[in-house]
């Protein structure tokens, strides 16, 4: 039984899907006026790490994610880019997707943009006002927070101590304080002003407020209830907060049955966001790092607590991902020499047991609020029981089994966190360097790295047969010079690249 913590309710329940089988979530997308910084990266690695383990349990899981393709920051951006918002919001949006993409984000399943979805904007807005929860005002509409006696019952939050919280902006600079009844309400729907986005609607021409867009789309796309709704715990006042008590009220039933919520990624116990100027953009940070080592880094904190990003973090995630690989890549070549002569050199039936505790380990961790850090330590555990069965063995057939079941349970599991690792690991990070040098010397005509390798060890193993010492030291030499390790095993020389 999958047991979730639930931010209205403070604590770890029981998770049953209302429709059997089949999880349906909403989570908070991007406001597409620039880059994303990797803060962001954090929510969405967190929710996707989630939707792939409730995959992975044999559930068909339905994520929608909205894109904010309108939004006051979008129409300053134009304005300062000589564009129009239209232009800012298809960049962004398209730049998000390729950023979600190299990060090794799964897209959701149905990627609504509010400008598209307007009409179901306006219809919520619409039955709002007509049983009572929201009011017009010269064309803008606000939703009555008074009239929802449950206000505050997500956030933790006493209607009567609450401030507004920050000053609300209509779109011309002005101040929208004394056009609202009470401080505490919000715009659902904003009149327009001249040169900006505007649609038509029955309170004139105007643009959506921020937090309907959530409402309509998730009842659009999901239904009412639907299971998990989740996004940064930075969500859950106002914005989370707005979103229920706008469809709870305006559909008569319960909005999300589950509120899932990711802790803050921090640099220097601040949290990263544009406006303090601290962030570092996704993209920037891939180019240097692997999505790979990025997201070990991320999941190595369990998705709810603060997370303190640093390049050293960084790099130490990326050598325990190299550790991984390098005690797969072992695996394999020792598999891949395995002989039928050879007798038994492992404990066959202890590394299947280790590799099936594993698999159940990993289950109980994630079961626990998907408690990543810990099945990955898990995985970690069985790495380090290959590493030590397998060590300067040679290998049976049978052994190899017992080994490939092991190797198997570590891809299969690093890969349900969305932590892929090619067969060949390892084979990825050889540098480029290595294809003129085989060309020169083993006379390789190809541009693959891996291929590569593999033409200079025959180079070599031929130039020492035919005792050319000048050749065979020429490839150690150069291998050795680009990061390699030869060592010269009874089974033929077995290549790592250290890097
Ligand atoms: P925004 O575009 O600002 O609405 O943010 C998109 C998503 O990123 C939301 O789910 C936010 O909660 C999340 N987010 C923003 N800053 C951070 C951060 N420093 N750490 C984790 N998530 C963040
Ligand atoms: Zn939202």
């Amino acid at each position: 039984m999958i047991r979730l913590y639930d931010t209205r309710l403070h604590k770890k329940v029981d998770f049953t899907p209302l429709h059997e089988g089949e999880v349906r979530m909403y989570v908070c997308g991007p406001t597409v006026y620039n880059r994303i910084h990797i803060g962001n990266a954090r929510t969405f690695i967190s929710f996707d790490m989630i939707r792939r383990y409730l995959e992975w349990r044999g559930y068909e899981v339905t994520f929608v994610q909205n894109v904010t393709d309108v939004d006051d920051k979008i129409i300053n951006r134009a304005a300062e880019e000589g564009c129009t918002a239209a232009e800012v919001a298809q960049e962004y949006t398209e730049a998000f997707i390729q950023d979600m993409h190299a990060a090794g984000v799964a897209d959701p399943t149905i990627r609504p943009k509010a400008t598209e979805e307007i009409p179901a904007m306006i219809e919520l807005v619409q039955s709002l006002v007509e049983k009572g929860h929201a009011y017009v005002v010269d064309g803008d509409v606000y939703f009555s927070v008074r009239s929802d006696p449950r206000y505050g019952t997500l956030s933790g939050r006493n209607i009567d101590e609450m401030e507004s919280g920050h000053r609300e902006l209509r779109s011309d600079g002005q101040g929208i304080e004394d056009r609202k009844r009470d401080p505490l309400d919000f715009a659902l729907w904003k009149a327009a002003k001249p040169g900006e986005p505007a649609w038509d609607s029955p309170w004139g021409a105007g643009r959506p407020g921020w937090h309907i867009e959530c409402s309509a789309m998730s009842h659009k796309y999901l239904g009412l209830p639907f299971d998990i709704h989740g996004g940064g715990q930075d969500l859950v006042f106002p914005h989370h907060e707005n979103e229920r008590a706008q469809s709870e009220c305006g559909c008569g039933a319960t909005f999300a049955e589950h509120w899932m919520h990711s802790g803050m990624l921090q640099v220097n116990a601040e949290k990263m966001s544009k406006s303090l100027g601290n962030f570092l953009l996704l993209h920037e940070v891939l180019e240097s790092a692997r999505p790979e080592a990025l997201r070990m880094l991320m999941l190595q904190t369990h998705y709810r607590s603060p997370l303190d990003f640093s390049t050293e973090r960084l790099d130490e995630a990326d050598a325990a991902l190299t550790r991984v690989e390098n005690a797969l890549s072992a695996a394999d070549w020792a598999c891949q020499n395995a002989t039928d002569d050879a007798l038994d050199a492992l404990d066959g039936e202890t590394l299947h047991s280790r590799a099936a505790a594993c698999r159940d380990a990993f289950a109980d961790a994630m079961d626990d609020d998907f408690n990543a850090p810990a099945a990955l330590g898990g995985i970690f555990t069985l790495v380090g029981e290959l590493n030590t069965a397998i060590a300067d063995k040679t290998l049976s057939v049978s052994d190899a089994e017992a080994v490939v079941c092991a190797t198997d349970a570590i891809r299969e599991l690093l890969a349900v966190l969305g932590i892929a690792l090619s067969d060949e690991a390892g084979a990825n990070d050889y540098p480029l360097e290595v294809v003129p040098l085989a060309a020169d010397i083993a006379g390789y005509g190809g541009t693959d790295p891996m291929q590569a390798v593999e033409a200079l060890i025959e180079a070599r193993a031929r130039a020492r047969s035919e005792k050319d010492w000048g050749t065979a030291d020429a490839v150690r030499d150069g291998l050795v010079g680009l990061g390699f390790l030869i060592e010269d095993t009874p089974q033929g020389a077995k290549v790592t690249f250290e890097g």
